[in-house]
Formats: structure tokens, sequence, C-alpha cells
């Protein structure tokens, strides 16, 4: 039927005309896309978006999908109408919707989530009213501290806690009404953050089923990992398609900690030693050296006898002062041994809060001769990665000579968030630090803000002086966590995981044995 014929048909309704001629071009876009389901060619589809295409791997993989797409329904009556007694579509018992995602803004005393009313108990009890007239109660940390803004002259009330919320992000910012409308100007600032904070706080306890949480497996070989930020990274790792801002931060929230280091480890790395690339050529060697074991060549190795190859040690990360990043799910560490498909990975993590949230493994395991220092060993986890954690201070364990010899072909230091510099937890790293730097392997750094991560910087470049290489410049990590946190002790000051990244090492490390350099 011709274009003309379809009009005179329709008569009137051109409406209905324009449907009829238009239909054919549709079926032909269609069956272009099935093809390109078949034979995806990611950079000849600019248009489309990540999450479309990411939705199109992954319909090779139909329990996620239909996860997924339970997960969309987002009304609990039409779950409920449709599997009864809380089921899913496979039988698996959820936990009954406590929010809708349309009702995620409480005041946090008045939420229908208990932990939160707590924690806005908690707040009313430790946190204080930032309000200039107040005299100050401690010192201030930045020139962005709210205590900065109390002087001797102007602040003369005594300090009050918090109690009066604020009704556009119902989180408790200062004493009474008053100072609230009086300091607006300086709350409006992060009234906005402070209201997603409070709202991603109420979804995480909402109950809903959360598909962001459900992670891929191995790398195809076929496929590279594109850490250019987290889009290109979730997309080329085969994610299930994350469509919402949410549920992106609550994503990123858990694995901005394997992401950090894997961005600044692999061969394939967004930071470089070409302009604005952040790595130094010292950084550069270091990291060169890693890369050899992190991306061994092929073997040929079989299950066989004839396949049998001499495989390297495992390389160690060793992530001191471990706290939030010690108790993530397993899932979430072996996406970073997936970045590294045939590299065997041993995570060490050490300091005394490393077995905090991990109730359900106390008692820890007696210290005996055959395990001095009580470590609790993971080797189960996957053949290619094993997990040990010690409730102790690195300084114990690097004087008994535990993890003697350190190799910078094995071996890498990772901090997250340290406090270097912060006036509170200093003083504990100083000792630490110079055994750092004498082992000669790099030492990755985090903060959970710019201001957080230079003073760390400037801690370090004074007291470290000449024994120093800086190896990648401190600056905004492209793997940080979307999501915000507040501080329940100062309403002001709010912060995000793994802001920033930078990393370091001590000097005199020669890399090539080039005799000149030995003199
Ligand atoms: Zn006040
Ligand atoms: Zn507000």
């Amino acid at each position: 039927m011709c274009l003309r014929c379809v009009r005179q048909l329709a008569g009137s309704s051109r409406q209905a005309a324009k449907r009829i001629a238009q239909s054919p071009v549709k079926n032909f876009s269609t069956a272009a896309k099935r093809q390109h389901k078949v034979f995806p060619e990611p950079q000849q589809q600019p248009k489309q978006s990540y999450a479309q295409q990411a939705r199109q791997w992954s319909s090779k993989q139909p329990a996620q999908k239909a996860a997924a797409q339970a997960a969309q329904y987002q009304h609990d009556d039409y779950e409920t109408s449709r599997y009864p007694a809380n089921l899913s579509p496979y039988g698996e018992y959820r936990a009954p919707l406590l929010l809708r995602p349309d009702n995620l803004f409480h005041s946090f005393s008045e939420s229908p989530i208990p932990e939160i009313r707590r924690r806005a108990q908690f707040m009313r009890q430790n946190a204080y009213c930032p309000h200039k007239s107040h005299k100050p109660t401690r010192q201030a940390q930045s020139p962005r501290d709210s205590e900065a803004r109390k002087k001797p002259e102007i602040s003369k009330a005594p300090p009050a806690y918090v109690d009066f919320e604020c009704p556009d992000c119902g989180v408790p910012v200062y004493c009474c009404e008053d100072h609230w409308a009086d300091d607006y100007e300086a709350h409006i600032e992060i009234c906005d953050t402070l209201k997603q904070i409070n709202e991603d706080d109420h979804d995480l306890r909402s109950g809903r089923w959360f598909h962001e949480f459900e992670y891929p497996g191995p790398q195809i070989d076929e496929i590279l990992v594109n850490m250019t930020n987290w889009d290109t990274f979730l997309y080329t790792r085969q994610f299930e398609a994350i469509n919402e801002d949410r549920s992106m931060r609550q994503a990123t929230r858990l694995l901005t900690y394997p992401a950090t280091i894997g961005s600044v480890l692999h061969e394939l790395s967004p930071y470089s030693v070409k302009r604005d690339g952040r790595l130094t050529f010292e950084g550069l060697k270091s990291l060169s050296a890693l890369r050899y074991t992190l991306h061994p060549p092929r073997t040929g190795q079989g299950m066989d006898i004839a396949g049998l190859r001499l495989q390297s040690p495992p390389v160690r990360i060793f992530c001191l002062g471990a706290r939030a990043e010690s108790s993530l799910p397993r899932d979430v560490w072996m996406q970073l041994s997936y970045l590294f498909g045939r590299a065997n990975i041993h995570l060490i993590f050490i300091g005394p809060e490393s077995m905090a949230n991990r109730d359900a493994e106390y008692p820890l395991p007696e210290r005996t001769p055959e395990n001095p220092f009580g470590a609790i060993v993971e080797d189960r986890i996957s053949d290619k990665m094993k997990i040990t954690t010690y409730v102790d201070y690195f300084h114990t364990l690097h004087e008994a000579n535990l993890f003697y010899p350190y190799d910078p072909y094995f071996d890498c230091f990772m901090l997250f968030h340290p406090g270097l510099g912060h006036p509170a937890s200093a003083h504990e790293w100083e000792e630490t630090l110079p055994q750092l730097l004498s082992t000669k392997v790099p030492i990755i750094c985090t903060g959970y803000t710019d201001w957080d991560m230079q003073r760390d910087w400037k801690w370090v470049m004074e007291k470290c002086a000449g024994e120093v290489d800086l190896l990648m410049e401190p600056g905004e990590n492209r793997f940080r966590s979307l999501r915000w946190d507040l501080n329940d002790m100062d309403p002001m000051d709010i912060s995000c995981g793994n802001w920033g990244v930078w990393a370091f090492r001590g000097k005199r490390y020669v890399l090539l044995p080039a005799e000149k350099e030995y003199y």
C-alpha cells in the first residue's frame, strides 16, 4: 500500500495514517536492534545509552534479568498481589517492602525505620549547633569547618546540642529554629545533599530488591575493561544495567573499594604519565613492576599433568587501618580479582578495627604457635583470591617480621581514608610511616574530601621530606563513591568514600639495574 492510498483510506484521521505510514520504519529499526543484540558494537552506537546496551548484554543471564525486572515493579501492592507471602517469581523469600520509592523522605526523628530514629537521638546527644553565636567546642579542622566561624568576639552563648530538624532535609542541624533561619545561607549549600543522604538511608532500609547489588562473574577475555569512569567500567564489566541515580549511588558506595585499587594498578588504568594524567615517572616504574605480576602472560596451563606450570606467588595488598572495607561482602572484593583474571591476589586487612561489624565471626581464633597473631584466614573465597584479617597494629606485625621480605613486584599498601594528618590519628601513623617507606613498596592513599586528602599529603611531605617519592598526584578519584555520607557528630560535615586518591613510596628505589644508578 502506498502512502497516498493510506491517506485516502484514513480520510480525516491523519494520526492513524501517520501510524500506518511509519510502521515499516519501526519494524526495520527493531530488526536492526535485534542484529546488534547478536553482534553488539558499543563504539558504533553512541546514541544508545549505556544502560540500554548493558541490558542487552545481560540477556545472556536470564536469572539476573528476571530479578531486575521484578525489582522494577516498585509498588508493594503489585508484589504482594502477584507473589503472595513475599515470594519472588523463583520462590525465594523476600523481606516485605517497608517504604515505596516515592515515599523515602522522612525527618530523622519521625522516620518509620527505628535505626534512623536512634541515629537522630544520637545526633541530638552528641552534635553541637554550628551557629556562630555559640562558643567553640573543639579546634577547627579546616577553613570550611563550621567551628572556624565561631570567634571569641561574637560567640558568647554556651554550646548547645542540635535539636531543630530542617523541614527540607529532615536532619537535626541547629539547636533552634531561629538559629536555622539566621544561618540559612550556610545551610542551603548542603541542604540538598543532606536530603539526598536522608532519602538514600531510607532507601537502603526500605526492603526493596536491590538489583544493583548483583555482581557479574569473571571477565571475558575478548572484552577489555574500560576504566574511564563508572559508566564505562560497569558496562564493560557487564553489570546489570543501573538506570537510576539512587541505585548508582548505593552500588558505587561498595564498589569504590575494589575499583579504586583496580583503577590504579591495572594496565588499562586511566591514570598515566601524559599531561594531567597524574602519574609521575617514579609512579610508572613502581606500577610497571606490579603490573608485571598482575598481568602474567599465558603459559598454556591446563588441568592435566602436561599443563602444569609454575605459578608466581600471589600479589599481597595490605589494607592498613582497615575498618568498613574489611566487612564488605566478599562478592564485592571478588570484583578486584576479576579485573586481574590470571593473577593470584592475597588481601590482608590489618588494624584494631578490622573486625568491626563482623560479630558473627567472634570469638576470634586463639593465638597459637602456628597462628601467633590470631589471623582470620578466608582461603575458600576463590582459587584466585585469599583474604586474611589481623586485629592488630601493622607496626606490631612488621616488627615481628611477619610479612618479610617485601617485594615491589608483589606487594602494595592501600590506605583507605587513613587520616595521616588528622590531629586525632597522626600520632598513630608517625611510628608506622617510616616502616612503610623502608619497604619501598607503593602506598596508595584515599581521602574523604579534597581537604582531607591534601592534609594527608602535606603531612607526609613535611614529615618525610626527602625520603618520599610521589607516585601519583593527589586529585579526585574517578571511582569515588557517588553517595554522600553525613558525620553524625557534626551535621555540617559531609563527605564521600574515597573522594580523592594519590600514591607515594620510600625514595631511593631502583627498578632497573643500571650500573650508574646504583651510585
Ligand atoms: Zn544554636
Ligand atoms: Zn535542610
